[in-house]
């Protein structure tokens, strides 16, 4: 750990929801900040209990369907279970400063779904106020918490520290303001010697309206906030001892990575390995600030380490990750639309509708063009794709929108890939013996990552036999 002269070393700690799942897991979380306040400075970023936030947002829709009875239940398990915790693990004193809060907080629960219930409907931007409402609880409880074990620590509401667009439901931070709202706020936290508790998951514009970062955004707020303090180290906790070499629900024998590039890090998480979100190595990228992905249930672990560039030069496959549900989307110019020309409508349409691709491949003899996306983005982009080629559909000068649907994107990640030949060839045949048939293939010039479309019935077997022919 680089730490200056005679300072403790700073360390923004994020706790994901299964850490923070139950009393005795928020105990657990209250024994290793403890136990590293000794050394480090900790920050700490939470996320909701979890499961709640899924709850939260099903509630919501039911709401505005004109369930009004649903949410009433919801409420009162939502009450019970952070109730839960106040019982088992606050003080009385700390109780009574608490439990008003989170009452707070369920009425603007109610109070939200009985709205949308009357309006029928529910805005992304209501949304983003409803569904972060949970961080602000379970920051509020590990903060209790905290103090009630002798440390000093306030809960702080991200809303004060991240400025991010108006776009809710996956807001960007506006660094250039974050940073120094952040620095400001939790410094005056920090001076009382005070251990910060910050909500996951949340922030809000400069009008102060609360948006989200995207699902599995607390990882982001942890190394937003991480960045800003420019923090010596950001470690994420979750339920796993690290990064794996597949994820370990596909492939029960994987192995933990005990370090891996910015790069590669970033590439697992685009492709769907949920242990990180996609957003989570930029703020810290031009700090290089590591990153470490620790087990809370097996803190003595050491765990993975996220470092700016690989240290490690073994040639060959790092990790190997899946999207299990993605459509291959084929679109023809025939001969009357040029490939370039086709091309540039396409992804027109697609920044458009603000979606990435999975996979591209082409095949310009006959000017098709061949995507991979998930399946949430596909009713917008073939809405968007039949109105831009209307005239030229109706005269058959492209042809129609052709979808594969039940696609999984097998992807092979490693920066050492570059340069070593054979790899595509052994994922081929690795497949080919189990006789699973590759829809379409993908690789940049990088070299940072080979992927494969096969169907989503064959994602587990598909995994597990690239994972066995690497010997990860
Ligand atoms: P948290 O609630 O702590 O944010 P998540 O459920 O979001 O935790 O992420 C951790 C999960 O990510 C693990 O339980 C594991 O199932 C999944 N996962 C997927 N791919 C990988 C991988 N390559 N390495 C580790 N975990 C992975
Ligand atoms: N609670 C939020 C979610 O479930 C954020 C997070 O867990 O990272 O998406
Ligand atoms: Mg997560």
């Amino acid at each position: 750990m680089t730490q200056s002269k005679g300072k403790k070393p700073l360390i923004v700690m994020k706790f994901g929801g299964t850490s923070v799942g139950n009393p005795e897991r928020i105990k657990g979380v209250g024994e290793i900040v403890a136990d590293h306040a000794e050394r480090a400075e900790v920050v700490v970023v939470v996320s909701a209990m979890g499961g709640v936030t899924d709850t939260l947002i099903r509630a919501a829709n039911q709401a505005a369907r004109g369930d009004r009875e649903h949410w009433k239940s919801v409420r009162q398990d939502l009450a019970r279970k952070h109730r839960e915790v106040a019982d088992q693990l606050l003080t009385a004193a700390e109780q009574a400063e608490v439990l008003p809060q989170l009452a707070e907080q369920l009425s603007n629960f109610e109070n939200l779904c009985s709205g949308f219930s009357l309006v029928r409907e529910v805005t992304p931007r209501a949304m983003d106020t409803l569904s972060s409402l949970v961080e602000v609880m379970s920051a509020t409880l590990v903060a209790a918490v905290l103090r009630s074990v002798g440390q000093a620590a306030e809960a702080v509401d991200a809303t004060e520290l991240i400025v991010t667009d108006d776009n809710f439901g996956s807001a960007a931070p506006i660094f250039d303001e974050t940073n120094p709202k952040t620095k400001q706020r939790l410094a005056a936290v920090r001076k009382k010697g005070a251990i910060p508790v910050v909500t996951g998951f949340r922030g809000a514009t400069r009008e102060g309206l609360c948006t989200t970062l995207g699902r599995g955004g607390s990882d982001y707020s942890g190394t937003i906030v991480g960045g800003a303090l420019e923090a010596d180290e950001v470690w994420i906790w979750t339920d796993v001892d690290g990064v794996m070499t597949a994820d370990p629900r596909l492939v029960p024998n994987s192995r933990i990575i005990p370090e891996i590039s910015y790069r590669e890090a970033i590439e697992l998480s685009f492709f769907g390995a949920k242990v990180l979100h996609p957003k989570t190595i930029q703020p810290v990228m031009k700090k290089k600030i590591p990153v470490w992905i620790k087990n809370s249930f097996n803190p003595s672990c050491p765990g993975t380490k996220i470092v700016p560039l690989p240290t490690d030069r073994t040639p060959g496959v790092k990790a190997i990750t899946s999207v299990s549900s993605a459509n291959l989307v084929t679109i023809s110019g025939r001969d009357t639309l040029s490939f370039p020309r086709l091309a540039t409508r396409v992804f027109n349409g697609l920044h458009l509708e603000d979606v990435s691709t999975l996979m591209v491949t082409q095949s310009s003899a006959d000017n098709v063009l061949c995507f991979a996306l998930h399946d949430a983005d596909l009713p917008r982009v073939r809405a968007r794709l039949e109105k831009t080629f209307e005239l030229e559909m109706l005269h058959e000068y492209v042809g129609t929108l052709e979808v594969m649907p039940k696609i999984a994107i097998i992807v092979a990640v490693g920066e050492n890939m570059k340069g070593t030949p054979g790899i595509a060839g052994r994922a081929f045949s690795a497949l080919g013996k189990k006789g699973i048939n590759i829809i379409a293939i993908a690789q940049g010039s990088s070299e940072l990552s080979i992927s494969f479309a096969v169907k989503s019935s064959d994602v587990k077997e598909a995994v597990k036999a690239i994972h066995d022919e690497f010997q990860l």
